[in-house]
């Protein structure tokens, strides 16, 4: 059985105060965390407070990483750094990276597999734009974007794939919980395919695009669902709601 696993992404939102109070609340609230992993990806300047003064069952995560250890690298962030501050996940490849930072399948697969040698549990996102959804490109994209990375990575029990489709992202439009299931089979169907049955089996496909409070229980009748990556709802109360869709 695979443990659920749900993220949040906190993209380039927070200040001090609201951090204070977002981790104030995951403190005191009675959340499901020992079912589920939970991992908060905060902006890189509230990574060792957040660390410090959040739960320790909770995990934080950076939102995006280099591929080389340290050097000459002018305004990037080191796996070796996060590790330094306890700091154990990270993302790699989210479609924000991949479209206004220009990041190729080859570097997000080469910022994961260095990222797994660090020692840190990676979060890597894959998912195809509207453009490609209405010409059916939906599978060749994913698959394209798996392949990339599998040409690289090399323990994928560090790893959780997020199927983020580009068009459900921040425009309150998700996939319908059924339209999530098929792709992720077909992640499945692939994982079998290139990396073998039992990484298949053991590998956690998760879902994000306008995940919020009222539609993620719908996602739990299906089987190949196996958590959420959040983007808006996480800074919100309803993350909560979220953590908890079990019960
Ligand atoms: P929203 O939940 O705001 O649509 O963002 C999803 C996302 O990009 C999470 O990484």
């Amino acid at each position: 059985p695979r443990t659920f696993f749900v993220g949040g992404n906190f993209k380039m939102n927070g200040s001090q105060e609201s951090m204070k109070q977002i981790v104030g609340a995951l403190n005191e609230n009675k959340l499901n965390v020992d079912k589920v992993e939970t991992v908060i990806f905060p902006q890189n300047l509230y990574l060792i407070p957040t660390r410090e003064h959040v739960r320790k069952d909770i995990g934080v995560g950076a939102q995006n990483v280099h591929d080389k250890k340290n050097g000459a690298f002018t305004g990037e962030n080191s796996a070796q750094s996060l590790i330094d501050a306890g700091i154990n996940y990270t993302l790699t490849g989210h479609s924000e990276r991949r479209t206004i930072f220009k990041e190729s399948d080859e570097l997000v697969a080469d910022k994961t597999q260095f990222a797994i040698e660090q020692g840190l549990t990676v979060v890597a996102c894959i998912g195809e734009t509207l453009a490609e959804r209405e010409s059916n490109d939906t599978i060749k994209v994913v698959v394209r974007q798996l392949n990339a990375l599998a040409d690289k990575v090399k323990s994928w029990s560090k790893v959780v794939v997020a199927y983020e489709p580009v068009w459900a992202i921040g425009t309150g439009k998700t996939a319908t919980p059924a339209q999530a299931q098929e792709v992720h089979a077909e992640i499945r169907k692939w994982a079998a395919e290139r990396l073998g049955a039992q990484v298949a089996e053991g590998l956690r496909i998760i879902y994000g695009g306008s995940v919020n409070g009222a539609n993620c229980k719908e996602f739990l009748q299906f089987p190949d669902v196996d958590g959420f990556l959040v983007g808006g709802a996480s800074l919100k109360p309803e993350f909560h709601t979220i953590v908890n869709v079990h019960t």
